[in-house]
């Protein structure tokens, strides 16, 4: 099932969406989907209800977004989950329950979560406005429980308030194939003009709505061979779409790298001019083969992008409130989650996998 057109989407208005959290009464269990090992399918379960602490609410999930990162989690490609762990850091819903030290939101209030959780405040990090980077962070879906479940608990300050329009599953993936996409975006020099998308999925298909409204040209480059792939990045407006070994026809301004694959770098090196970025917006990749030193001189830069900050978010949701962003996703019931995972893993998905409560 296709979506299109985000904006408009969204029948509910805050006000029945209040209307409808206050009329229906929590029910004591939940479904969840769980995944108790790494490398094991997961298990569909019956569990309470969370609780929420007094900083914390209680979220009645509608959708939420499958993510590469799922995969790496259950892969053991990122170390240390929760165990058991409900996976999902694309979530939005609507507040059921709010602790007793919640100011920000009320019960009815349209939000999403992301994948930073917490932040702690203090360390270093946080105290120099870098609190993707905390040393005590917590992440949605990963080291505390995320949205493949028809409930899920998270602390206020790391919710955003979502518009009407965005209640739908087709917004589930603006919170973080959206999100990081914004970040990466944000790290290219603001007068770049012909940017390089390697990996063309459910990130690169939101950020292309805005680059194009600032006048970028995008260049995209997919899977050697993938047709469709590269159909679709024309469709959302790439001026040239081709296999990621080809070269590009301009000399490019920036890159980033969605795709988690190591060789890419030192491809994307060669495809940019002097002076210019790689970004990798993953967060893993395969190993970087050796290179030389030739394609990083002249202040050619290679540069990671870890999690988000919440001023990404406010920033990212102000700036789409403006823009008509489309998403195309492909819903699937949450029992479903493995074949969305396989679906997410195997590409051939133009778009994003959302599962739908
Ligand atoms: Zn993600
Ligand atoms: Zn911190």
């Amino acid at each position: 099932m296709k979506n299109n057109n985000l904006k408009g989407q969204g029948s509910s208005t805050s006000n029945s969406l209040k209307e409808q959290a206050e009329r229906s009464p929590l029910p004591k269990t939940m479904q969840a989907m769980v995944m108790e090992a790494a490398g094991q399918p997961l298990v569909c379960k019956t569990m309470p209800i969370p609780v929420p602490n007094e900083e914390q609410v209680l979220v009645r999930i509608i959708a939420c977004g499958v993510c590469r990162t799922d995969l790496h989690i259950m892969d053991s490609e990122l170390p240390k989950p929760k165990l058991p762990l409900i996976p999902g850091h694309e979530i939005i819903g609507t507040i059921a329950q709010v602790g007793s030290k919640v100011t920000s939101l009320q019960i009815g209030d349209l939000i999403g979560i992301p994948w930073l959780g917490y932040t702690c405040g203090h360390c270093k990090y946080c105290l120099r406005d870098q609190e993707n980077l905390c040393e005590n962070a917590l992440f949605t879906g990963y080291t505390i429980d995320g949205g493949y479940a028809e409930y899920t608990v998270a602390f206020q300050k790391y919710c955003f308030h979502l518009s009407p329009q965005y209640g739908h599953p087709a917004a589930a993936p603006l919170l973080c194939a959206g999100l990081i996409g914004y970040r990466s975006y944000q790290m290219i020099n603001s007068a770049a003009k012909r940017i390089g998308f390697y990996g063309f999925g459910a990130a690169a298909h939101i950020l292309i709505q805005i680059a194009r409204s600032q006048g970028k040209e995008i260049y995209a480059f997919t899977r050697d061979g993938d047709l469709q792939a590269q159909a679709f990045a024309t469709r959302m407006g790439a001026v040239w779409a081709g296999g990621s070994t080809e070269a590009p026809p301009v000399t490019l301004d920036a890159a980033i790298i969605f795709a988690a694959v190591g060789e890419l770098i030192p491809k994307a090196l060669a495809d940019i001019d002097k002076g210019c970025p790689v970004i990798c917006g993953g967060i893993h990749m395969s190993d970087i083969p050796s290179f030389p030193y030739k394609l990083l001189w002249e202040e050619r830069s290679i540069r990671s992008v870890a999690n988000l900050t919440r001023k990404d978010g406010d920033d990212f949701f102000a700036l789409i409130a403006k823009i008509e962003v489309k998403t195309e996703t492909r819903l699937f019931p949450l029992r479903q989650a493995n074949e969305a995972l396989a679906a997410t893993r195997n590409g051939g998905l133009n778009g994003a996998a959302v599962l739908v409560m």
